[in-house]
């Protein structure tokens, strides 16, 4: 990329706008018959999780003859053994497109199967990972998981009907959410961040951050569920278009080698890796502090954290100090990009204070 002129009054960034079509707002699962149409998707498969086979089933009856049938074998992290008995069934039915209505695992299936054989996708997330709005696809062979990078597996279209989000208990609602701000904060301070992500992201971090008392209460508190799936779209895309950093590449390393629930290890680091990143990333501190209306920025996010975690230490998810140093050499093989140097000192001392679970 060329500088800027001398004199040039702002930067020059790159933006990669993704072309999914989305739909938001409560009720919109209605339009999902309208929508196959516009896809020109005569017979989807409906995919979901084992424990929302119940709610796949009543969309492919509502669906009605634009539905080939049901398929609630969705695992997380994408098995490919589940992938490959998926393809047996849209074979067999003559699908000619995917529904996915659920959350991340949903989704990864669906674009499992069209990373295979590029059908179409519409996307109906129930939660708040984002996975429905990025390229990625991450895969499990024999206990291995892979990711890569490609335009076939993101969904045409995805609808967001926050009330489908409402069935979500508290304990995967509150650490789903956390994910959420996670993308949206090290979208703040990516190598290739640029003003429009960086507009999203704060505006995914307050809408969430508003969000989280009312996701945690035990009345149904429709307003934050709508602002939740917002911020979570918001923080999805910057997910989508920007690299990310330490703290993603921690979670992969402490959830892939410990078996370590998504949701809930995000939740719990978000606060850590944000501090580690506290004097290296200046501008970003202050989008967050702007947007939670905190004093500091890792503070902040480990009030949140305190709220929502299911495990508020690395000791609770029933992790030995050696576990700190086995993850610390882990995660210092080939580091992502990050504004404060990765040493192995370093992220070992960021480990220790998670391990502990005290204020960043
Ligand atoms: P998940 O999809 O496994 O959902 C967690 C549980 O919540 C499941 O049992 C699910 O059935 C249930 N659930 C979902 N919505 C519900 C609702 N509205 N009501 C009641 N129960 C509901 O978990 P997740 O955190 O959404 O997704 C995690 C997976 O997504 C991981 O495999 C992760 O790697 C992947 N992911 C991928 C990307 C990407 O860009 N490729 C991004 C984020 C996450």
């Amino acid at each position: 990329m060329t500088s800027p002129p001398p004199g040039s009054p702002m930067k020059h960034f790159v933006y990669t706008a993704w072309p999914t079509r989305v739909l938001f707002g409560g009720g919109m699962l209605e339009e999902a018959t309208a929508e196959l149409d516009r896809l020109g998707i005569r017979k989807a498969l409906v995919l979901s999780t084992p424990e929302q086979a119940r709610d796949a089933e009543a969309l492919a009856t509502r669906l009605g003859h634009l539905a080939a049938g049901v398929f609630s074998g969705a695992a997380m992290h994408t098995p490919v053994e589940v992938t490959r008995q998926a393809m047996e069934i849209v074979d067999s039915t003559g699908a000619d497109g995917v529904v996915s209505l659920g959350g991340g695992s949903t989704i990864g299936l669906g674009k499992a199967i069209a990373l295979r054989s590029d059908l179409p996708q519409l996307a109906i997330p129930t939660t708040y990972a984002g996975s429905e709005m990025t390229p990625i696809i991450g895969q499990t062979e024999a206990g291995r998981k892979t990711t890569q990078t490609s335009a076939h597996v993101l969904p045409e279209t995805v609808i967001y009907d926050p009330e489908l989000t409402y069935s979500l208990p508290s304990f995967i609602a509150g650490p789903s959410a956390m994910n959420a701000i996670a993308h949206a904060v090290e979208a703040l301070y990516a190598e290739n961040r640029n003003p429009i992500t960086s507009m999203m992201a704060e505006t995914a971090i307050g809408s969430i951050g508003r969000a989280i008392d009312g996701l945690m209460s035990d009345d149904l508190d429709r307003v934050a569920r709508a602002e939740a799936q917002y911020g979570a779209w918001l923080a999805a895309t910057c997910l989508a278009s920007v690299g990310m950093a330490i703290h993603h590449k921690i979670c992969h390393t402490l959830g892939g080698t410990f078996d370590l629930n998504h949701g809930a290890i995000h939740c719990l680091m978000i606060p850590y890796s944000t501090a580690y990143n506290r004097d290296h990333a200046p501008d970003a501190m202050a989008r967050i502090e702007r947007a939670l209306g905190g004093e500091d920025a890792a503070r902040s996010l480990f009030r949140l954290m305190r709220k929502t975690a299911p495990n508020t230490s690395l000791k609770e998810f029933g992790l030995a100090p050696a576990d700190l140093d086995r993850a610390a050499d882990l995660a210092v093989q080939n580091p992502y990009y990050n504004p404060r140097p990765v040493t192995r000192e370093s992220v070992r001392d960021m480990l220790e204070k998670a391990y502990d679970g005290t204020e960043p």
